[in-house]
């Protein structure tokens, strides 16, 4: 029994649930036609570097706690998929393209887009956050009037940094990866960031990045929401279902709370 939960535990962390899916992909011709039309490969598309829930590990594979959950998913509902990391905002406008059948990327869910995409049952609370260089000049929000501020492409907190950006007074200029982003406010580019709080305090916290946090949304602000998976609107109902389905039966058996206890301390 033990050695069954180790192999399956090894297995999620080295997201063979991808790799499994990439050699079925590689197959090509099936041995009959009726193989060939059940042999659905799902394309999931994910963000490049956002830590803990996706990130390569020092052999270049995918980690972190979404990618973790989709082959946990996977493997509960017994689909196959193939893992595309393009980056959050390419990640989403794929999946608008119909040029893959889902993300999972810490991607909030809103009301705006609730218009264009559907989303599954929430998986992980988050808010938003501004962090700036450790010790620096820069300690609250005030301290922002005539700076420029950097911010993700696309991303709820780059919503929150312009709903800010007149009453404090600052610009924003836009990244299109959190770790770059950060490098630049470390370099003493920008004043701040604008992150999801679990990602930024995770980053501080295993030391990759000097800075520290000056500002949080309100938690019931329309900043502070969820993940979800999400697919294009309308479209992968049964991909849809099986994530949700899935989801529901890995928090029943305990799956879910082991995954996300690998990546952070405490879990609610
Ligand atoms: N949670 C944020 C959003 O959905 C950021 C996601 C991300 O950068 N991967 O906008």
């Amino acid at each position: 029994m033990n050695n069954l939960m180790l192999d399956r535990r090894q297995a999620l962390t080295l997201g063979l649930g991808s790799i499994a899916s990439l050699a079925l992909a590689a197959c090509g011709g099936s041995n009959t036609d009726e193989a060939a039309d059940s042999a659905v490969v799902y394309k999931i598309a994910t963000d490049t570097t956002f830590a803990p829930f996706e990130y390569q590990d020092t052999d270049g594979t995918y980690v972190g706690i979404d990618i973790e959950l989709l082959a946990a998913v996977a493997a509960d509902q017994g689909f196959e998929y193939e893992l595309q990391p393009l980056g959050f905002d390419a990640a989403l406008q794929a999946v608008q393209a119909s040029q893959a059948d889902g993300v999972i990327a810490g991607m909030s869910i809103t009301d705006e887009r609730r218009e264009v995409f559907d989303f599954s049952e929430p998986y992980f609370d988050s808010t938003v956050c501004a962090a700036a260089k450790t010790g620096g000049d820069i300690k609250s929000l005030d301290d922002l009037n005539g700076k420029t501020v950097a911010v993700k492409t696309g991303t709820m907190s780059e919503a929150w940094a312009n709903s800010l950006a007149q009453e404090y007074g600052f610009t924003t200029v836009t990244f299109d990866t959190s770790d770059v982003m950060y490098q630049d406010v470390a370099a003493g580019n920008t004043a701040c960031c604008f992150e999801d709080t679990p990602v930024m305090s995770y980053a501080i916290s295993t030391g990759n990045v000097d800075l520290e946090l000056i500002a949080e949304a309100d938690a019931d602000s329309e900043f502070a929401t969820p993940y979800g998976f999400a697919v294009n609107k309308g479209a992968n109902a049964e991909l849809l279902s099986m994530f949700d389905a899935g989801l529901a039966n890995l928090k029943d058996n305990g799956t879910y709370d082991e995954i996300v206890a690998k990546y952070v301390q405490s879990v609610d």
